[in-house]
């Protein structure tokens, strides 16, 4: 046996996959015979720094959680790379946030068994001050508030589940496809059981919400509480912010959760050992991070390129917002070496706070109606890393016409896939654009082709450099910096109605324009 799985090793150290396949030449430059577009094909698609920014972005900077100094450094990374390529940038401060730092967070299982756990703090939860051990224990199925009185004071100590556990962390795809009706009909009906018990028992506490369990547990004296949050597909997991404000809440995947449940519910006395390090830094300043490409003719009307900078901070936050970050940098980095004097200035809005409620961008347009005023159009890009597919003009009039025009100039190989939807209707709030739709202002979203997103990649403790598409990117980046070139040199002002709206079938009323939310400037719990 040995010997045979010695052989095995060697063959794999021997035959290193793809060692002699070619990297697949660059497509070949189609034939523009605009100057300026076939200098941005050439800068965006054979020059392409996407993989290189990324690469510094996700890996060594890492995640962006609003409020932690990692979101301050990586903004100021943004900063410095702008100036080094002689681009104007800053950041613009717009309030502040609870300030987080967050360090390692280490959980074990020592009984009845060892085994490391697949586990990590949730953002801004408190930590641990040095390793704590302690029972793990579910909340019963109270009856009466004396059995409450009861329970709460045996929690002290000791850590305690807080979420509901999935009975299998098997994606229903798979289930679908290999189990039989049989088994199909039972995965159900343990699925909708383990359920119905978890909400049994929290609701016995005769709280309504997560949070009302939290506090009370928090009260009661218990060490920390431990939840996960299952992403519905094969090892994914959402990581968002704790419940908590004095305990630290420790996030497990989905199998190891379950692990720890199926210990405690079988009375097989699971202990786990935490060590969790956090800090929290109270009250930190929140910016925004601008750039900016002054323009020569009309410096007071603006195209601008706009991407969240946030992130959550269960991985690198690679697809939400890593890649259209970095696709708006390598846009700037393109228009600055081949349209260094543009007629409208071209800005560049880095959001912090999407995450919180679209505190960034909505701060921004609140504090410059004048560019608001005078916006030729702003470009967003909120949804992963697929190739863009789809434009909406948000039910704005006007602008559907020029958009088609310079698609028209643009090569087929990268808006050929794009659906113009002209004029659509106004979007209601899912990313930044909407800070600018909602005031009437030009505000287009660049929208991208699945490729899993909801499921593998939004919010999850996989959303990491590996997932990109660096082919789309780069196609990508080049497609937005020849439309906000387009935009930029259009003679005239592009026009602006809001169109009328379908009629609402809830309320049979006329469909009304989105109102646009007031910015959190700074947290209130
Ligand atoms: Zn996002």
């Amino acid at each position: 046996m040995r010997a045979h799985l010695t052989g095995v090793a060697a063959a794999i150290l021997l035959t290193v996959p793809g060692a002699t396949a070619q990297t697949p030449p660059p497509p070949p430059a189609p034939t523009l015979s605009n100057p300026t577009l076939a200098a941005i094909w050439g800068e965006g698609m054979d020059r392409s720094r996407v993989a290189a920014l990324a690469q510094v972005l996700l890996d060594s900077l890492g995640p962006r959680l609003t409020g932690t100094p990692q979101s301050k450094a990586a903004s100021d990374w943004v900063v410095g790379t702008y100036r080094s390529w002689g681009i104007d940038a800053r950041a613009e401060q717009y309030g502040t946030w609870r300030g987080w730092r967050r360090g390692i967070t280490h959980l074990d299982l020592v009984a009845p068994r060892v085994r490391s756990l697949e586990a990590t703090m949730l953002g801004y939860s408190p930590g641990t001050s040095g390793p704590l051990t302690g029972q793990v224990v579910l909340i019963p199925h109270l009856i009466g508030p004396a059995a409450l009185t009861a329970f709460l004071p045996t929690v002290r100590g000791k850590f305690v589940m807080l979420t509901a556990p999935e009975s299998s962390c098997r994606p229903s795809s798979s289930w679908e496809e290999w189990a039989d009706s049989t088994s199909l009909a039972r995965r159900k009906v343990i699925a909708d059981s383990t359920r119905a018990d978890w909400v049994d028992r929290a609701r016995s506490t005769g709280a309504t919400t997560v949070l009302e369990v939290a506090k009370m547990l928090e009260d009661a004296g218990a060490a920390g509480v431990l939840s996960s949050y299952w992403s519905q597909g094969w090892g994914v997991d959402k990581v968002f912010q704790a419940s908590t404000e004095t305990i630290p809440q420790v996030q497990l995947s989905c199998e190891d959760y379950g692990l720890i449940w199926r210990l405690a519910a079988n009375g097989q006395g699971p202990v786990v050992r935490l060590e969790a390090e956090a800090e929290l830094l109270g009250d930190v300043p929140v910016a925004n991070t601008i750039g900016m490409i002054r323009g020569r003719e009309k410096p007071d009307e603006y195209v601008m390129l706009s991407a969240h900078f946030d992130s959550w901070d269960g991985g690198s936050g690679a697809t939400d917002n890593g890649t259209g970050t970095v696709m708006m940098m390598e846009v700037m980095r393109i228009l600055k070496q081949v349209y260094p004097n543009p007629k409208r200035t071209i800005l560049v809005g880095h959001w912090n706070g999407e995450e919180q409620g679209l505190n960034g961008s909505s701060a921004f347009a609140a504090d410059h109606p004048e560019i608001l005023a005078r916006l030729q159009v702003l470009l967003n890009q909120d949804d992963g890393t697929g190739g863009i597919d789809r434009l909406t003009m948000e039910g704005l009039v006007g602008p559907g016409p020029y958009f088609k025009k310079w698609m028209d100039q643009i090569p087929q190989e990268l808006d050929g896939k794009v659906t113009l939807v002209d004029p659509g209707t106004p979007g209601r709030g899912g990313t930044d654009n909407f800070s600018f739709v909602c005031n009437g202002a030009p505000g287009f979203g660049l929208n991208s082709a699945g490729w899993d997103y909801g499921t593998y990649t939004w919010h999850t403790n996989r959303d990491t450099y590996d997932k990109i598409g660096f082919e789309e990117l780069r196609r990508n980046a080049t497609l937005a910096a020849m439309l906000a070139y387009l935009a930029s040199e259009e003679p005239e002002k592009i026009p602006l109605a809001k169109r009328d709206l379908p009629m609402d079938n809830r309320s049979d009323q006329p469909g009304t324009w989105p109102v646009c939310g007031t910015p959190d400037r700074s947290f209130v719990r």
